[in-house]
C-alpha cells in the first residue's frame, strides 16, 4: 500500500521546535486494538492497517517511510507553577498528511521511548493508561466532544517500573495536530518574536486558513479569539457530561480546543460539584465545579505568552487580551447554558432557567445521584411520575423533589410541542453509557492477560451512548457506592 506522505509541517518548522528521535522497538509487540472507521476517515487502508505489515510501523518496530519521527519542545504552567521546559517526553510524531477531505492529520506514537525532553524518565507509558486514552477518548467522540483520536493500541512483553511493575503499551493517536497553549509559552519565553509569530502562522496556515489572508496583527488576533472560544465550548461541553479532565495544565491545553492527554481522568457518578477525579490532586485545583475558571486562567497564560503578537506596547496588549477574556466569560456562559436547557428539555432560553438548573443540581448532590442517569430518567419523567424512581433522597425531602417537578413540567409545558418529542431530544443529549472508572479497569485488566475482548465490548457500548442497548444494562451500572475507583497519575 502506499502510505499518504503529506507535507511535513510542524517537523519542518526546524531544529528551534523539535528534534528527529528514532523509536525505541518494542518487544513481542502484540495488537490489541486497532481503529478501522478512523483509519478509513484519515486516508490509510484499513485493510492495510490490519495486515501485519502494519504492525511494526504502528509500535516503533519499523520507520514510517519517507519520515524521521519527532518530537516537539514545550513548556507550561503545571498546577499552577511555571515549568520552563517541558516537551514530548515519550511521544513521537511518525507522520503528517491531509486526509481525505482535505483536513491534516498528524499521527503519534505514545509510549515508544525517550526522547532529548523525557527529564530522566523511560519515555514509556503503561499498558493501563495507554487504555485508559483510547477509552476515554473515544468515548468522548461518540459524545461529540472534539477530542484527539485513538488509531492503534500494542501490548508487550516488556515492563516498566511504576509504583509497581507494569506492562508497556503504545498507543498510537492521531489529531490534526498536537500543539498546546505550552509550545507558545516555550517559545514566548525562550525564542524570538519571529519564533513565536512562525508558529501562530504555522497553525493558523494549516487549522485555521481562513485567517491567514489578514495583516499579522489582525490575523493574531482573530486566531487568539479562535482559541480562547473553542476552550470556552470545550470546557461547557465537558461540564454538561460531568467530564473531568483532571490534569489541566497548560501543556494539556490543545490550541484546537481538543481534549488532550488523558491521564487520571473521569466522567463524574455521585454528583459532588467539588469532585477530584485525580487522586493525586490534593488541593482540588482541577475539581469539577473549578474547571471552567481554570480554561480562562489557561487562556490568561496563552494571551500572556502571546502579548507581543497582539501589540507592541504591553499595555495595548493587555487591554487585547482583557477583551479577548471577557469572550471566554461570554461563550462559556452561553454554550453551558445552551447544553444545560437542552439537558432539561427546555427549548427556548428564558430568565428562570438558571434557577431551575441549580435547584436540580442541589437535588441530585443532595440525593447523592449519579450524574448520568438522573439525566437520562430525566426524560421519562415528562409524563409520568416517579419521583422516587428519579433521585433517592433523605427522608423528608422528597416534598421539594415533587415541588421541582412540578415547576419544571408546568416549564416544559408551557413551550408547547409534543412531549414524545421532548423526551426523545432529551435521550439525544443525555447519554446512557459513559466511560466509568470500573468499565475501564476490567478493559484494562484483561488487556493485561492479553484479551482484548471487554475493550473491544466496552468500546461497541460507549459508541452509542445516547441509544438504549439491549444486553449492555451492566455498562450503565454505577458502582456501588463507597467502592468507585481512585485513579491518581501513575501512568
Ligand atoms: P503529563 O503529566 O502526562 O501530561 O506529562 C507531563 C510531561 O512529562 C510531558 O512533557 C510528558 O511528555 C512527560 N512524561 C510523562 N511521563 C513520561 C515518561 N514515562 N517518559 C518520558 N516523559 C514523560
Ligand atoms: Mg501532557
Ligand atoms: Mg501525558
Amino acid at each position: 500500500m502506499n502510505l499518504p506522505l503529506g507535507e511535513p509541517r510542524f517537523a519542518a518548522l526546524g531544529l528551534a521546535y523539535g528534534q528527529a528521535v528514532a523509536a525505541l522497538p518494542l518487544p513481542d509487540a502484540q495488537r490489541l486494538y486497532f481503529n478501522a472507521a478512523l483509519a478509513d476517515q484519515i486516508g490509510l487502508d484499513p485493510r492495510w492497517c490490519q495486515s501485519p505489515a502494519a504492525l511494526p510501523l504502528l509500535t516503533g518496530n519499523a520507520a514510517w517511510p519517507g519520515q524521521m519521527p519527532s518530537a516537539s519542545v514545550y513548556a507550561g504552567h503545571q498546577f499552577g507553577v511555571w515549568v520552563s521546559q517541558l516537551g514530548d517526553g515519550r511521544v513521537l510524531t511518525l507522520a503528517e498528511w491531509r486526509s481525505p477531505d482535505g483536513s491534516p492529520v498528524e499521527l503519534q506514537l505514545k509510549g515508544a521511548g525517550p526522547t532529548p525532553y523525557a527529564r530522566g524518565s523511560d519515555g514509556r507509558a503503561t499498558l493501563a493508561s495507554s487504555v485508559r486514552e483510547l477509552l476515554a477518548c473515544e468515548a468522548l467522540h461518540a459524545l461529540g466532544v472534539p477530542t484527539t483520536r485513538a488509531l492503534s493500541l500494542a501490548g508487550s512483553s516488556l515492563s516498566v517500573q511504576r509504583d509497581m511493575l507494569e506492562t508497556a503499551g503504545v498507543l498510537g493517536r492521531t489529531a490534526p495536530c498536537f500543539v498546546r497553549f505550552g509550545h507558545f509559552e516555550f517559545h514566548a519565553r525562550h525564542g524570538t518574536p519571529q519564533q513565536l509569530a512562525l508558529l501562530a502562522d504555522h497553525v493558523i496556515e494549516h487549522h485555521f486558513p481562513y485567517l491567514a489572508n489578514q495583516p499579522p496583527r489582525q490575523r493574531h488576533a482573530a486566531w487568539l479569539a479562535e482559541v480562547v472560544e473553542l476552550t470556552a465550548a470545550l470546557f461547557a461541553h465537558w461540564q454538561t457530561l460531568g467530564f473531568c479532565h483532571g490534569v489541566l495544565n497548560t501543556d494539556n491545553l490543545s490550541v484546537l480546543g481538543l481534549t488532550l492527554d488523558y491521564g487520571p481522568y473521569g466522567f463524574m457518578e455521585r454528583f459532588r460539584p467539588h469532585h477530584v477525579c485525580n487522586a493525586s490532586d490534593h488541593e482540588g485545583r482541577y475539581a469539577y465545579t473549578a474547571q471552567p475558571a481554570i480554561g480562562r486562567w489557561n487562556c490568561e497564560r496563552l494571551l500572556d505568552a502571546c502579548a507581543g503578537l497582539l501589540a507592541p506596547q504591553p499595555e495595548t496588549a493587555s487591554h487585547l487580551a482583557q477583551a479577548l477574556l471577557a469572550r471566554y466569560d461570554e461563550v462559556y456562559r452561553q454554550e453551558v447554558m445552551r447544553r444545560w436547557r437542552a439537558k432539561l428539555g427546555l427549548r427556548d432560553a428564558r430568565a428562570g432557567d438558571a434557577g431551575l438548573l441549580n435547584r436540580w443540581l442541589t437535588l441530585l448532590q443532595r440525593g447523592k445521584a449519579d450524574f448520568t442517569l438522573a439525566f437520562r430518567r430525566l426524560a421519562d419523567a415528562i409524563q409520568t411520575d416517579p419521583a422516587e424512581a428519579l433521585i433517592c433522597l433523605p427522608a423528608g425531602q422528597d416534598a421539594v423533589l415533587r415541588d421541582w417537578l412540578n415547576d419544571w413540567r408546568t416549564r416544559l409545558a408551557s413551550e408547547g410541542g409534543l412531549p414524545a418529542g421532548r423526551a426523545s431530544a432529551m435521550r439525544r443529549v443525555n447519554p446512557r453509557y459513559v466511560l466509568r472508572n470500573h468499565l475501564a479497569q476490567a478493559a484494562i485488566e484483561g488487556a493485561q492477560r492479553g484479551s482484548s475482548v471487554e475493550l473491544h465490548r466496552l468500546l461497541a457500548v460507549l459508541a452509542r451512548p445516547f441509544d438504549e442497548q439491549p444486553g449492555a444494562e451492566h455498562y450503565a451500572t454505577p458502582p456501588a457506592q463507597g467502592l468507585e475507583l481512585e485513579i491518581g497519575c501513575s501512568a
